[in-house]
């Protein structure tokens, strides 16, 4: 059965790496860390999968992405530290577990007032609290986490470690989460006064207190379902809240092809009340749903297995101005910032590519890329009005590289006009396509992820080493921002794959424009 708790119980935490404590520790006796518990609500049988099948390929993280988000979360959890001030790091290997218990019993024997990574264990479940407060005989238990919010998950996170706190005998009166601020600002000048601070610490007592009811009925059934065979849970909205889920080829693969859930922009609780009704397909939807123009298109694609080219197509592209430039950027959003102004996660650009159409029928190409940690926005943004000039309209595929070249304009005030002029260049190319074209491939998306194969089959990203946005990000912020020495010959390698994945990105919608002329004209 799919999990019908309220949206606070749907929760998780990133995915991480088993722990010894986690196997199973024989035919009747489950031992849990608190990661796993949020596993088990997102889903049982994850849960399950995971708890019986340990070394699954689904569970091993060679994804650069996660790696470096666990990375950055370490980081940010060291800062949240010292802004909350001294106390002793309960600091051991991951798989001592036993010293890590010992360590924090004798540091609250001892009366510490704040502990790290605070090590408790009770009936079976274990839990390292990132900060343990202690004001007299009551305890606040802190959550650091990387997000700039409280999230609903986060509630489920931090009552499974009040829940072990408690059963432990410590007297937990207070919980808080504590996260970044999204209004730190790096100063123009470290001597500025009144500065926010990187974290704000948020009490979530109330909700806490409110999840504990029921969490131990929860933890009992996630114990007595792992002594079972494996539970049947039906895909659903869990398999992708609070995170994806890794077991989805299993799960996923019995799935009908175009499931109501591809529908284009439908909520997610009207997609699955639907798959719950029946309504398997977009092409079994009840006659009395309403459907947008788009959602229409893709219905009628679907159902006839033919690509629908609007008459609109021609006159929309007949409002671009030659000569076009196609312009893709590459940011960094790191979660702590550095450069003035920026704010967490504040998305830099620090690579472009521009296509631009010659005289001669060809395209002359242009790149720029970062080279170190010094604030790269004066430079790229003189190098991409450089790359601009003299083009008509500039092609990007949806509304990033504007919403970047506005915050350009800000933050270099000097080039704000010549930005502004090029911002008025700018022509998204993504609501051409959305508003004229649907391929029974889109599966619902507009995203040049699904657009591209569906109507440039030839045009493939797999021989490039990084062929992923999100690859791409990661290894920029490695590039630019990391703080150990650089190894040469990686450094021009990444080098490398980052300008030959941006310049396909500009190729790509080269190409689409192309492919979209051929279909207006047909
Ligand atoms: S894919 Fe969905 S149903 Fe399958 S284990 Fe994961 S969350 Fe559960």
């Amino acid at each position: 059965m799919p999990r019908t708790r309220p949206t606070a119980r749907r929760w998780g935490r990133a995915p991480l790496m088993s722990v010894p404590n986690d196997q199973p520790a024989g035919a009747t006796e489950y031992r849990l860390s608190k990661s796993r518990v949020c596993e088990g609500l997102q889903c049982h049988k994850f849960l399950w999968w995971r708890m019986h099948e340990p070394e699954a390929p689904e569970l091993v993280i060679d994804d650069p992405a996660a790696r470096f988000r666990m990375d950055q979360g370490t980081e940010v959890g060291e800062l949240a530290r010292q802004q909350v001030g001294p106390g002793e790091l309960i600091d051991f290997p991951r798989d001592q577990i036993e010293a890590k218990l010992a360590a924090t019993a004798d540091a609250m024997r001892r009366g510490a007032q704040r502990i790290f990574e605070a090590a408790f264990r009770a009936n079976g479940i274990f839990v390292a609290v990132d900060v343990l407060e202690r004001d007299g005989p009551r305890y606040t238990v802190i959550e650091v986490k990387s997000t700039t919010k409280v999230k609903p998950e986060h509630i489920g996170d931090v009552a499974v470690q009040v829940h072990v706190l408690r059963q432990c005998g410590v007297s937990v009166t207070r919980a808080e989460v504590m996260h970044l601020n999204p209004d730190y600002t790096v100063p123009t000048s470290p001597n500025l006064p009144n500065l926010p601070q990187l974290f704000v610490r948020e009490d979530v007592t109330p909700s806490v207190e409110i999840y504990l009811l029921d969490l131990s009925v929860e933890l009992a059934h996630q114990f007595a379902m792992l002594q079972g065979p494996r539970p049947e849970v039906p895909i659903g909205p869990h398999c992708f809240e609070p995170r994806d889920c890794p077991f989805m080829d299993r799960c996923w693969g019995d799935a009908p092809e175009h499931h109501v859930s591809s529908l284009y922009r439908i909520r997610s609780d009207t997609a699955w009340a639907l798959a719950s009704d029946g309504h398997a397909t977009i092409l079994e939807l009840p006659t009395e749903l309403k459907l947008s123009v788009v959602a229409r298109r893709q219905v009628e694609a679907v159902g006839t297995q033919t690509m629908i080219v609007e008459p609109g197509l021609n006159a929309a592209l007949a409002g671009l101005k030659g000569p076009i430039a196609y312009l893709d950027f590459e940011t960094v959003g790191p979660a702590v910032p550095v450069w003035s102004g920026c704010h967490p996660y504040t998305a830099v650009p620090v690579q472009f590519s521009v296509h631009t159409e010659r005289a001669d029928g060809g395209y002359s190409h242009c790149e720029w890329l970062a080279e170190g940690p010094t604030d790269p926005r004066p430079v790229i943004a003189r190098a991409l009005i450089e790359a601009c000039r003299g083009a008509g309209s500039v092609l990007m595929y949806s509304s990033f590289e504007r919403v970047r070249i506005r915050r350009l304009a800000e933050d270099v005030p000097e080039l704000a006009d010549e930005l502004l002029e090029l911002d008025g260049r700018l022509v998204d190319l993504e609501p051409i396509v959305r508003n004229h074209v649907y391929h029974p491939g889109f599966g619902g998306s507009f995203s040049l992820k699904e657009v591209l194969p569906a109507l440039i089959a030839e045009l493939s990203y797999d021989d490039l080493e990084v062929n992923d946005g999100q690859v791409a990000s990661v290894l920029l912020n490695r590039m630019l921002l990391r703080t150990a020495p650089a190894d040469a010959g990686e450094s021009a390698a990444h080098r490398a794959n980052l300008l030959a994945y941006c310049k396909l990105d500009t190729w790509a919608m080269v190409k689409l424009v192309e492919r979209l002329r051929e279909l207006a004209s047909a």
